[in-house]
């Protein structure tokens, strides 16, 4: 009798927690995070809480520099409960966009609070994915705004923060160690714009580009002839063509300086699915292996 009772109340009790809250959740809409660029839309994913869908505005393999966003794109954009931008004028399109398209809700900015480089005539340099420790502040930014979104489900962010975090600081030991093998000097690589001044500093590259932080001007004719004797001065190693930019300047100079074309760096967009660097992990590990592999040689 008494054992039939317990049993009852047990089966009760499972049949509660088992049954109640995922049908609550399956009855409401998906919650939508949009953001700017791929990069940065595949971290949300990784951090987000289960049933969050992220998506980005500019796709895999396109320059959010020069975005050109569509009126559908301001309709997701009016339907989002959360917009992430990289911020620093990365995408300088988006406040207009955000404006326009009446979108009331709050955008987290994923640089927030990390000190950036700045140099000559620039304000400051916003790709600071390029280095694994500034991924590591991204995280804990997108974290942040997820849990101030979604305050009742802070265990399951901080929890898959901290997962991301593992992973991240486990790949930047690795980069350490390919880029490491390589002797310091012949570690000198022509890309096509100036997307790696954090990668340069946080693992000790050098990077030349003819075009800068921006992608918004054309390279000038005297940036590139003087690349090309730095090539035959310096002993540039390695060329590497980006995935968002046309390769022909880039292998005209490999060409007029002697150098062979190392590859594909993924700069500031991942590749489409299942190309070699689908997401930001796959990334970083791409173009650090790629250039170990390069400058070796
Ligand atoms: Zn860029």
């Amino acid at each position: 009798m008494t054992l039939t009772r317990r049993k009852t109340l047990c089966l009760a009790g499972a049949t509660l927690a088992a049954l109640h809250p995922p049908a609550l959740w399956a009855q409401a809409p998906a919650a939508r995070v949009i953001a700017s660029f791929s990069i940065l839309a595949d971290m949300a994913q990784e951090l987000a809480p289960a049933g969050v869908q992220v998506t980005s505005l500019v796709g895999p393999d396109s320059d959010a520099h020069v975005y050109q966003p569509s009126p559908a794109d301001g309709k997701r954009l009016a339907q989002a409960d959360l917009v992430l931008i990289n911020g620093l004028g990365f995408e300088g399109w988006i406040e207009r966009m955000v404006k326009v398209s009446g979108y009331r809700g709050p955008v987290a900015v994923a640089t927030q609070g990390i000190q950036p480089r700045t140099g000559g005539h620039h304000d400051a340099d916003p790709h600071m994915w390029q280095d694994l420790a500034l991924a590591r502040r991204y995280a804990g930014n997108i974290s942040a705004a997820f849990a101030q979104r979604w305050p009742h489900r802070r265990d399951e962010i901080d929890r898959r923060s901290a997962e991301y975090v593992a992973r991240l600081d486990q790949l930047d030991a690795q980069v350490r160690d390919w880029l490491g093998a390589v002797p310091r000097a012949q570690r000198r690589v022509i890309t096509s714009h100036d997307a790696f001044g954090y990668f340069g500093s946080a693992y000790g590259v050098d990077f030349l580009a003819p075009q800068a932080w921006s992608t918004h001007s054309e390279p000038s004719a005297a940036a590139v002839a003087r690349l090309i004797r730095q090539i035959k001065k310096d002993g540039v190693r390695a060329i590497f063509v980006e995935n968002i930019s046309d390769p022909r300047l880039v292998e005209r100079i490999g060409r007029e300086g002697g150098v062979r074309v190392g590859g594909t760096l993924y700069s500031d967009a991942l590749s489409k699915p299942g190309g070699p660097a689908a997401t930001y992990l796959q990334l970083f590990e791409h173009n650090a292996r790629s250039l170990a592999a390069a400058l070796q040689a």
